[in-house]
């Protein structure tokens, strides 16, 4: 990560975008174990994981546990048909790229799979050179040139509450995150184990991770607040900044409000996200649909164990009771709400529908004071 902003520089920085950008995941559905172990081997040597599964039962379990780059599959699984798992998974997973793998050429079969996210068909007995390059190139052409998200936070965990089930919707959509944390947490807990918290949960959500050292409570005294975003702003390039609402009791919280707006004049899209500080001015326009991924929101923020321990409002019920409530506003079951001040927020993703149900005039004033 290149980080020539001298008061950037001073800080702590950690840098987590190794995460989703060297390394994809394959899920190999093959029940020939010769096959699984050759293939592993030639995805291990291009520098990719293999996720195996020997059935359909067994790849549905992967697809559901992990963020899956490509599939390659075989057709003739026994007593299954890889190609109804394929039909399936571009019914429910359309971002997934297939490759099918079989030692039989199918014309019938070659047609279909046009109509699906077929992107080629290889004929076994496989050649390490031909399987590395077309896993490679199909990765490459559908590798997402998706939505840039910067969410910001006061302290560790702030984010994940705020707008965790968004980033998390978003990335299935191909969108990259970046989360910068301004503060250690000292004041709310023992600073070294909250920024160990932190760094799983960035991990965990394939996030990169930028990390100030502000004093926590005293952010507003501090002149580098608004250069230290403005230095990740240039250094990332986000098409949308989630952060903080002014309407919150929290200095922190206000304070990292007022200079992310400064600070991101250049940003398309700034939206302010809710946190459990947020008073009753917190009026949110847009909501994003977070159904699909509520119980990842939930594991996501248990990684901040220290917190959740002795936080009310970080308990499984509140914090899916106020996704429920936020929901009403929306078609979702479970919503996130947010301020927009400036822009639009749609994901790609059908399940990211936003709606934009509701705007109020001290948003939109809000809006032309931040872009002067
Ligand atoms: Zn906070």
């Amino acid at each position: 990560m290149p980080v020539q902003d001298k008061c950037l520089s001073e800080l702590q920085i950690t840098d987590y975008t190794h995460v989703y950008s060297t390394t994809s995941r394959v899920l190999i559905l093959e029940d020939d174990i010769d096959q699984i172990i050759l293939m592993k081997y030639y995805l291990k040597r291009s520098g990719h994981e293999a996720l195996l599964a020997r059935n359909i039962d067994e790849a549905w379990q992967q697809l559901n546990n992990h963020d899956v780059d490509l599939i390659v599959a075989d057709l003739n699984l026994g007593a299954e048909n890889g190609f109804d798992f394929l039909c399936e998974v571009s019914e429910k997973f359309p971002r997934i790229p297939l490759i099918i793998a079989s030692a039989k050429q199918d014309f019938e079969i070659l047609q279909s799979a046009l109509e699906l996210n077929v992107k080629k068909y290889l004929h076994k007995p496989l050649g390490e050179g031909e399987f590395q390059h077309t896993i490679d190139s199909v990765l490459n052409d559908s590798t997402p040139k998706g939505l840039r998200i910067l969410a910001i936070g006061a302290h560790p965990d702030d984010i994940e509450i705020g707008c965790g089930g968004s980033l998390l919707e978003a990335k299935k959509s191909g969108a990259k995150i970046a989360m910068l944390v301004l503060s250690r947490g000292g004041v709310g807990g023992d600073a070294s184990l909250r920024e160990h918290e932190l760094n799983d949960a960035a991990a965990a959500l394939g996030a990169c991770l930028y990390h100030a050292d502000f004093e926590d409570t005293r952010f507003d005294s501090d002149p580098r607040l608004i250069p230290t975003i403005e230095s990740v702003v240039r250094d990332f390039q986000p098409d949308v900044i989630m952060t903080h609402s002014r309407h919150d009791t929290h200095q922190d919280h206000r304070a990292t409000f007022e200079a992310s707006r400064v600070a991101a004049r250049s940003v398309q899209t700034l939206m302010s996200y809710q946190s459990p500080s947020s008073t009753t001015d917190f009026k949110p326009t847009t909501f994003t649909n977070v159904t699909s991924v509520i119980q990842a929101k939930i594991e996501l923020i248990a990684h901040y164990q220290s917190q959740v321990a002795v936080r009310s409002y970080l308990s499984d019920e509140m914090l899916l009771s106020t996704a429920c409530y936020w929901g009403r506003f929306s078609k979702a079951r479970y919503a996130e709400p947010f301020e927009l001040l400036r822009g639009h927020f749609h994901s790609k993703s059908d399940e990211t529908r936003v709606s934009h149900s509701l705007r109020y005039a001290d948003i939109d004033s809000a809006d032309s004071s931040a872009a002067a």
